[in-house]
């Protein structure tokens, strides 16, 4: 195969003018081209009038060789790279001790099915309930303001992504290809075919429930086991080395390889982690507040005659303004055609983040917009900046009525500084509901004078951002984890615990559905390749 890159047409071009494309660039007669696919798709907005969609396409040809010498000048035209798996190990006796794995969201995920197909047999151990029943739990907390401690939008069956947008971007670095591979194991659960080539792909929360489902059978067939509502409280560790976990302070597993994929909710188990002596230092994070505008204002302002197009769907945007205190506020997150979720996992806090359906269709974009903060906010011990996001939880839950209802303001009364007291023309898509009031006592100054000068900025960007009666809810508190468990370079273990193998957004090492699943296909090949050297 060869592959084009850089490929650029209208958006409204026909279909017959890909394919006439393709045979002009490597100037062929049709009846060379044996078949060619999308490998990605993406589109330059920067002109609102006239977008242009940009192709990578892999081109299958009768005399591909020769036509690679022919065009070798020409910089967007070379031999398709090969991006499937290759698998590092293979169990090659059945001495070892099973390998544990602490958490079953998309790294967790990842890690077990990658052991699994090597022959691992892992052991999987969730604190939460299987998707369907967790699904139940969380709408309780959404419909009847009831929240279940190890049940909810945090914890479960597929982790924190999975009440989500299901985007699966991520800006990380991925020489391997190890995106591929978790998109193509997400296809193969039943994700959407496009998600193998659109630039920004998304899934929505009804079809990550099911693709979850698949992919733990997946597992099981393989010689995994998954153990759900199994919570972790308490690693043993013998001289700096794990030699087992302890579930819900009683029954207890022997292993001595164990990952840590426990997402950036856990703090008990960080607590339990950090009076075990496990390494852990304190890390940046961010907070600020959830912004609601029509989706039809964000459309008009990125696609302006084209809002609305299919190929286009829902406009998203990502924004940054570096304030004049210092400060960097981001749009984070962003859910187009979504709607904003109650996303606490601890009683008597109030926590905001977004997710929508694959169609995207609900009235109100949502995003976060955020404030960068780091431990010189937070000075003390590693996990200080949790106590900050439970301080702050806690006083939006109080601002909110103690009735899980999110403290809200309209965009326009925030920018004033004053209390909000009627909704204007966008309804608040948070459930169960919100308590409008000043938002400026829900975080410290620093970070509302710097979100205060960033929403007219971002208006210069995207016309409307600011509008009056868009809707402020807070609070966003969990963008990342306040806490990295440090691991080695090579062997990727813990500092100082050996066979304990911290991964995934809860240890800092990702960000994101993506992300968090290319950790655990890393984690899987360390954990392989240690048994292997260990047997
Ligand atoms: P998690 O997904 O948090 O999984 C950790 C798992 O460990 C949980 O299931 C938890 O129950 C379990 N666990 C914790 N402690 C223990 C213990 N002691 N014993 C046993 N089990 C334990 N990212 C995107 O890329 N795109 C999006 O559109 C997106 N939208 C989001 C929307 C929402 C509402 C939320 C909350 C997050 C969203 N994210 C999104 C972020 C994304 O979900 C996370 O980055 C990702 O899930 C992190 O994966 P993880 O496996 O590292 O951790």
């Amino acid at each position: 195969m060869l592959r084009i890159t850089d490929l650029k047409l209208s958006l409204d071009h026909p279909e017959s003018a890909l394919k006439r494309a393709i045979l002009e660039q490597l100037a062929i007669p049709e009846s060379d081209l044996i078949g060619f696919n999308i490998f990605k798709r993406s589109y330059d907005a920067r002109k609102k009038t006239a977008i242009i969609l940009i192709y990578t396409i892999d081109v299958e040809l009768k005399n591909e060789s020769e036509a690679l010498t022919r065009l070798n000048k020409q910089s967007n035209i070379s031999a398709t790279p090969d991006t499937s798996y290759k698998f590092v190990a293979h169990v090659h006796d059945n001495k070892f001790k099973r390998p544990i794995v602490i958490g079953f969201g998309p790294c967790g995920l990842f890690a077990a099915l990658l052991l699994a197909e090597m022959g691992y047999r892992p052991i999987v151990l969730e604190r939460g309930k299987t998707v369907r029943e967790r699904t139940k739990d969380t709408w309780g907390l959404w419909r009847k303001r009831e929240l279940h401690p190890e049940s909810n939008v945090q914890f479960g069956e597929g982790g924190a992504g999975t009440f989500s947008d299901g985007k699966l971007y991520s800006q990380i670095k991925d020489p391997k290809h190890y995106g591929r591979k978790v998109i193509t194991e997400f296809v193969k659960a039943g994700a959407p075919e496009e998600i193998l080539y659109v630039s920004k792909p998304h899934i929505g929360t009804f079809r990550l429930v099911k693709m979850i489902e698949e992919m733990r059978h997946n597992i099981e067939t393989l010689g995994g086991e998954i153990r759900f509502e199994q919570k972790v409280t308490d690693i043993d560790i013998k001289n700096g080395e794990v030699c087992g976990v302890r579930v819900n302070d009683g029954e207890y597993i022997e292993s001595n390889h164990v990952v840590l994929a426990i997402g950036h909710s856990a703090r008990d188990t960080f607590q339990m982690l950090y009076d075990k002596g496990v390494y852990i230092e304190a890390k940046p994070f961010s907070i600020g507040f959830r912004i609601e505008h029509p989706q039809s204002v964000i459309d008009k302002a990125r696609f302006g005659p084209n809002a609305g197009n299919e190929i286009l769907g829902a406009a998203d945007y990502k924004l940054v303004h570096h304030a004049k205190n210092g400060r960097s506020v981001y749009s984070f997150c962003m859910c187009p055609g979504g709607t904003v979720v109650a996303a606490t996992s601890e009683p008597g806090r109030v926590v905001t983040n977004g997710m929508s359906q694959y169609s995207r269709n609900e009235r109100n974009a949502n995003s976060a917009i955020v404030v960068g903060i780091s431990p010189e906010d937070y000075p003390g011990n590693p996990l200080a900046g949790i106590d900050l996001q439970r301080k702050l939880e806690e006083r939006a839950y109080k601002m909110g009525g103690e009735s899980y209802n999110a403290p809200g303001q309209l965009i326009g009364d925030f920018i004033k500084g004053i209390k909000s007291t009627e909704l204007g023309n966008v309804t608040p898509s948070y459930k169960p509901g919100v308590t409008l009031c000043n938002l400026a006592d829900a975080l410290p100054d620093f970070a509302i004078n710097a979100i205060r000068e960033a929403i007219p900025e971002f208006d210069k960007k995207i016309k409307g951002f600011a509008m009056n009666d868009g809707i402020l809810t807070g609070i966003e508190t969990r963008t990342s984890s306040p806490i990295r468990i440090k691991r080695t370079d090579d062997s990727l273990q813990s500092l100082n615990t050996k066979g304990l193998y911290p991964a995934g957004e809860g240890a800092g090492y990702a960000g994101g559905i993506l992300s968090a699943g290319v950790d655990g296909i890393k984690i899987a090949e360390a954990v392989a390749l240690s048994i292997n050297a260990d047997s």
